[in-house]
């Protein structure tokens, strides 16, 4: 696998394990920690892509890590789809999958140990009045349980695992520093009482451990040299590294923190992308126009075109949104280079070749690639009667049309040289069939006398192609920022972001299609078959991108 671009991190890494560093000698280990609350997006690729990326850089270990602390929500088929989603990625994790609930026994044990070391207190304000007492930046917070004796902590906080009390009637909080300019110090609070089943715990446990105790104590017990989380955790590295200073961890983590990934048109939170599944403005965390990796999966993305858009956008300390079109670009260059070519009308209406014997086929041998022979080759069969796209037909020419008009000659790509000579129409004066004559010298679309022939259109045989439904996808909203808008985000969804073709025509060699390939469609963009609906019986296929470059390279 590729290896990833230098950035800031591997600045603080390269200073950490060289002599005198607080990591020399050791071996780079990461850990990506995903909530599982919901399905994984494009910016957790980022973030997969950051941790993995930069063990495999280094040579070291990157954890998976269920953060699973929070009893809300969480769920064994989001568990499963993540791993699945990693895996496909292309990362690995070995043996090293963990859930940091499985820490909450040594958790418990650390904050033991801080309020033997008077340094944390059981405290009995509820939510209104520790916000009432917090201060601000001119006055420091107040707390009248800090100074409660040890003993009497140590007790309470046994009775609050034992479930003597109900929920939000005491705290275990960090004796830290009352009038500390970064709030996140003002005597943090470290666990909270909730009386909530867990998905692994049950019930046995009633109290929890809030984030920024639980964090870097899953870290320093992993053995994790390199913490990479994102820019909204700044303010809380201090507090993470009190917590790993304080307790008798079995090794000291570094948090270092990069931006977040925001892509426009598009909405990125867990929440919000499930509010869009459950009000079912889309089918699924699958659904094809989703930023969630199952999503562009089925979309037709690969990971390398995946893979690439999240090196390439780099990483840095400044929250940036980037154009989805340069998503877009990232697939079109992987596929440009790895998609079989193919042919498929969308729109298709009948092209007669009357001077063509009726009956008779042939077989046209035509390249799966342009630039890779060792792609292989595939046989194209050609009759009396084709599909072209309705479009490929004038009967009135625009300025500047090169394709079928009566008198026009246009290259059937790969077959022959093809002179239009009309149509015919039905009573409302629609197109039903065009007509043509092929001239038998052009056999592979070559003029032996060197005239010249402008257009070439693709077409599939009448005789032997496969019917098949084609899905057309757009961006979901049709404004750049949906959550900054006023209203719902919901109010911008785009009406136009799916368009389903029932009609359309494929080449013979589509129907046997593997699920994995991806293919370019001649002159229409590139294409896959659509994991979830397509059947034999039932073609459907998905238009990852089209071909049009909309991304300027800056
Ligand atoms: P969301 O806000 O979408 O629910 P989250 O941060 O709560 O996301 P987690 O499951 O906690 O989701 O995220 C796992 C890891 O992925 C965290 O380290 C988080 O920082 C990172 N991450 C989440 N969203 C992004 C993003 N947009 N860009 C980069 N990293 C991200
Ligand atoms: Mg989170």
């Amino acid at each position: 696998m590729e290896v990833m671009s230098s950035n800031f991190i591997h600045t603080f890494i390269d200073e950490d394990i060289a002599e005198g560093g607080a990591y020399y000698g050791k071996k780079v280990h990461t850990r990506f920690p995903p909530e599982p609350n919901g399905y994984l997006h494009i910016g957790h690729a980022k973030a997969v892509f950051v941790n993995f990326g930069t063990a495999q850089k280094y040579n070291g270990l990157c954890n998976l890590r269920m953060d699973d602390t929070n009893p809300t929500k969480e769920d064994v088929e989001y568990v499963d789809a993540i791993k699945e989603d990693i895996s496909w990625l292309g990362f690995d994790w070995d043996d090293r999958f963990y859930f940091a609930s499985d820490y909450f026994e040594q958790m418990y044990d650390y904050a033991v140990e801080l309020i033997k070391k008077g340094l944390a207190y059981v405290c009995e304000l509820n939510g209104e009045q520790m916000r009432e007492y917090r201060g601000d930046l001119n006055t420091p917070a107040k707390s009248p349980y800090r100074d409660r004796p040890i003993e009497e902590s140590l007790d309470l906080f046994k009775r609050m695992r034992e479930g003597e009390f109900e929920d939000g009637k005491m705290t275990l909080r960090a004796k830290i520093d009352l009038a500390s300019g970064n709030f996140n110090m003002r005597d943090p609070v470290l666990y909270r009482i909730n009386h909530m089943r867990h998905h692994r715990t049950g019930s046995k446990w009633c109290i929890y451990p809030m984030y920024d105790f639980a964090h870097p104590i899953e870290d320093a017990i992993e053995g994790i040299t390199h913490s990479l989380c994102t820019l909204e955790f700044e303010a809380h590295r201090p507090l993470y590294d009190w917590v790993v200073e304080n307790i008798s961890a079995p090794s000291k983590p570094r948090q270092i923190e990069f931006a977040r990934l925001g892509i426009n048109n598009t909405v990125m939170s867990k929440r919000k992308l499930r509010q869009l599944v459950e009000e079912n403005y889309v089918d699924g965390w699958d659904d094809p126009r989703m930023p969630t990796i199952r999503g562009l999966r089925r979309r037709g993305y690969t990971p390398a075109a995946i893979r690439s858009f999240t090196d390439q956008i780099g990483v840095s300390k400044v929250n940036s949104t980037v154009e989805y079109g340069f998503l877009e670009h990232c697939l079109r260059d992987d596929l440009n280079e790895t998609a079989a070519r193919a042919m498929a009308v969308l729109d298709p209406i009948k092209l007669v070749i009357t001077n063509y014997p009726e009956g008779k086929t042939e077989e046209f041998e035509v390249e799966n690639h342009p630039n890779h022979p060792e792609m292989g080759t595939r046989k194209v069969t050609f009759s009396r009667e084709l599909y072209i796209e309705s479009t490929d037909f004038m009967e009135e020419p625009i300025k500047k049309y090169q394709r079928l008009y009566p008198g026009n000659e246009v290259r059937i790509k790969s077959a022959y040289i093809v002179k239009c000579t009309g149509c015919e129409k039905d009573e409302n004066g629609k197109v039903t069939a065009v007509y043509a004559e092929y001239d038998p010298e052009t056999r592979g679309g070559n003029t032996p006398d060197g005239r010249k022939v402008r257009g070439t259109i693709h077409w599939v045989n009448a005789e032997d192609c496969v019917d098949a439904e084609v899905r057309l996808y757009d961006n979901l909203f049709t404004v750049s920022d949906p959550d900054g808008e006023d209203g719902e985000f919901t109010d911008y969804i785009n009406p136009d972001s799916l368009v389903v073709l029932k009609n359309c025509k494929l080449e013979t060699s589509l129907k046997n299609a593997d699920k994995t390939d991806r293919f370019q469609f001649m002159r229409q963009g590139y294409f896959c078959v659509d994991l979830k609906d397509s059947s034999a019986k039932h073609l459907v296929f998905n238009r990852a991108v089209n071909l049009r470059d909309s991304f300027k390279k800056k």
